[in-house]
């Protein structure tokens, strides 16, 4: 009988993580265990999360036993509460069943996983001189610019200086219409894919009206879009979604949420918080039903315990062990 169990983990960030919702320089996530199978919660506080919650929820399970392929019943019978908390679960389970057939995630769900689009590589808000030299050291072919400054202009002008890879910027919520309305046909002349969560998550009518206005570059929705219910909400009113699994509360819901989002003509994206490997890798899984990929967890963190997925540049390859396939590294 499978037993879960969990332990806090402290996340040490390579630079100093600032966005529109604030900055910090450590994350403070948890590891959970089913039997043999790995899970992650990262703990955002702007979702609510803490690690001290998260590690509530997960404790409250602990005489529960589980069976992997049970999963369904299994996460819709979950207690309300922490949706990190109910994605390491989910996480965990996946891979334990993945463990359990002796196969990676990505065969049991029959995708190629040659089919995993480049990821981007994130650039935390900071002067725009030393964002645009961040971009240039990187030497990465797809940037991620966190706007949501009174620099926003600035910023994208000195990293388009920089480099000539291509550009997505996220606004993480941090414009009212008006800004968003004048910033955005500024910012498209740089050359942009695509503007993340230009407006507040409960803003649906003001992206909407955004998107009507056909300013220079598609629309995203992220905070806006957690899982299916919130994508169907959004129909016609955005051009793309993020999909993360600690939003949705794990893979089962963010393959709900990706089909919904195609069946909508909707663009999608895959995201993640600061993580480690574990919960990276269980998304990277999901990477070939995906437009776009902004899976860069483990390259901001300094102290990520476990090998999972592998960086070639914007590459990303999955690993050939079962279920997630994601192992601790050596001491
Ligand atoms: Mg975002």
């Amino acid at each position: 009988m499978l037993k879960l169990t969990c332990e806090p983990i402290t996340l040490d960030l390579r630079t100093t993580f600032r966005i529109a919702h604030g900055a910090s320089d450590q994350r403070h996530n948890v590891i959970a265990h089913i039997g043999e199978g790995l899970g992650e919660a990262a703990a955002v506080a702007y979702y609510g999360e803490t690690q001290s919650g998260i590690m509530q929820y997960l404790s409250s399970l602990a005489e529960q036993t589980w069976d992997p392929f049970q999963l369904e019943d299994i996460i819709n019978s979950l207690p309300p509460g922490s949706k990190a908390a109910r994605a390491a679960v989910d996480i965990a389970l996946h891979d334990s069943w993945g463990k359990a057939l002796g196969q990676p995630l990505y065969r049991l769900f029959g995708l190629n996983p040659g089919k995993i689009p480049q990821t981007s590589f994130t650039i935390a808000m900071d002067e725009p001189e030393i964002m645009a030299e961040r971009a240039r050291q990187s030497g990465l072919p797809i940037i991620k610019i966190k706007l949501g400054s009174p620099d926003d202009e600035a910023i994208v002008r000195a990293v388009r200086s920089a480099t000539s890879a291509k550009l997505r910027v996220d606004a993480n919520a941090g414009w009212t219409r008006a800004q968003a309305a004048r910033l955005i046909p500024r910012l498209a002349q740089y050359d942009l894919e695509f503007v993340e969560q230009p407006l507040p998550a409960e803003d649906i009518e003001g992206l909407r009206w955004l998107r009507s206005q056909k300013l220079g570059a598609p629309i995203f929705a992220d905070e806006s879009a957690k899982n299916a219910r919130e994508v169907a909400a959004l129909a016609g009113a955005v051009d793309g979604i993020v999909v993360k699994l600690m939003k949705s509360g794990g893979i089962r819901e963010a393959m709900r949420t990706i089909h919904t989002a195609r069946a909508l003509d909707m663009q999608i994206m895959l995201g993640c918080m600061v993580e480690t490997s574990v919960g990276v890798t269980a998304a990277a899984h999901l990477g070939p039903l995906c437009d776009y990929v902004d899976l860069d967890g483990p390259l901001l963190i300094r102290n990520d315990p476990y090998q999972g997925v592998v960086y070639q540049g914007a590459t990303m390859i999955l690993p050939n062990g079962p279920g997630l396939g994601v192992v601790k590294k050596a001491a």
